[in-house]
């Protein structure tokens, strides 16, 4: 059973893979745990299925072979009970039985696992990464909150989502999780504990950097800036007026390089000897955004409308559609 595996997907991503994960059923069993594997027709877990009896079993860790034999030609439990089963645990042995009743166990034949996301039976990649995604989508884990942005790089994507369900390693979040730091202080400003959303977003050196995205693309200020939050940027709230769904996403994608730029800055100065602290901190990391962003959704986005000598002066009139449209409207 490809355990380490299945429980990373299981505990970070919160997906029940165990579904995919399938015992051979006509083998030995004697590979295979019976309370703690998946091996039932219905891929439950009997340990969490049926509690009570869990608690009553002598030994945890029996296989299957040890609790299910073949008495005069009839197959049946072959239990160990620390205590009889009494009152609901009585009921509980009785669905048990009645829910592996029909298995045979063969005296030849290892156990093996069965993947289940392929008619073949056999683990493939391809499957399984299919299977993720229609887990991932189906629990809404990503859209609802959190779109990707197919343009820029998956690494950046990860930081995003980790960013906007606030699970990147923050002082804050370090210090709440028992790691010992000097200080919870933010390290570009020294002047407010340094949350997700303040280290993205409201701490003074990051709005400096968020005023020139607004002013690069043209944006309408509100009166309070910024009043705006991570999950506005990464639920696609915020739009530039008159353009293309096309020309937003592209917007999406130099926020979600503003944040990935902002992060990886953060993460310089505080790694940086004290010597160079100060010359980190000074940097315009604005330039890179715009020469780093163009480079991410250029080499995706490869359409003939592109007009990317404008993406400097006039990155909302990166498509020529949209720069049709204005012309349309104006003649
Ligand atoms: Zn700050």
């Amino acid at each position: 059973m490809p355990n380490t595996s299945c429980l990373i997907v299981t505990k970070v991503l919160r997906l029940n893979l165990y579904k995919y994960v399938r015992a051979h059923r006509t083998s030995k069993g004697s590979g295979t745990s019976f309370w703690a594997d998946p091996w039932c027709p219905n891929g439950s877990i009997l340990k969490d299925l049926y509690p009570r009896l869990f608690a009553l079993e002598t030994q945890k860790d029996c296989k299957v072979s040890d609790r299910w034999k073949c008495s005069s030609g009839t197959w049946g439990g072959n239990w160990s009970w620390r205590l009889p089963p009494r009152g609901r645990a009585i009921d509980d042995l009785l669905s048990l039985e009645c829910l592996i009743g029909s298995l045979v166990l063969v005296s030849d034949g290892d156990d093996k696992w069965v993947w289940m996301g392929d008619a073949s039976g056999s683990l493939k990649v391809k499957t399984l990464s299919k299977s993720l995604q229609n887990l991932l989508l189906a629990n809404d884990l990503i859209d609802k909150h959190c779109l990707w942005n197919s343009w820029i790089p998956r690494k950046v994507n990860v930081c995003i989502w980790r960013a906007s369900l606030d699970w990147l390693p923050t002082r804050i979040n370090l210090s709440h999780r028992g790691v010992g730091l000097p200080s919870a202080i933010c390290p570009l400003c020294s002047n407010a504990p340094e949350e997700i959303d303040h280290c993205i977003i409201r701490c003074p050196r990051a709005i400096a950097i968020w005023r020139k995205v607004w002013s690069w693309w043209n944006l309408s200020t509100p009166v309070v800036f910024p009043s705006f939050s991570i999950q506005d940027i990464t639920a696609g709230r915020i739009k530039a007026q008159g353009c293309n769904s096309r020309t937003n996403k592209i917007l999406q994608g130099v926020f979600y390089c503003t944040i990935w730029s902002i992060w990886n800055w953060r993460n310089r100065i505080v790694n940086a000897e004290s010597t160079h602290v100060d010359s980190v901190m000074e940097e315009d990391i604005f330039p890179s955004i715009q020469r780093v962003s163009k480079i991410w959704i250029s080499a995706r986005f490869k359409s003939l409308e592109a007009n990317w000598s404008c993406w400097i002066p006039r990155p909302f009139d990166i498509l020529l559609i949209c720069n049709v449209f204005f012309v349309c409207l104006s003649s």
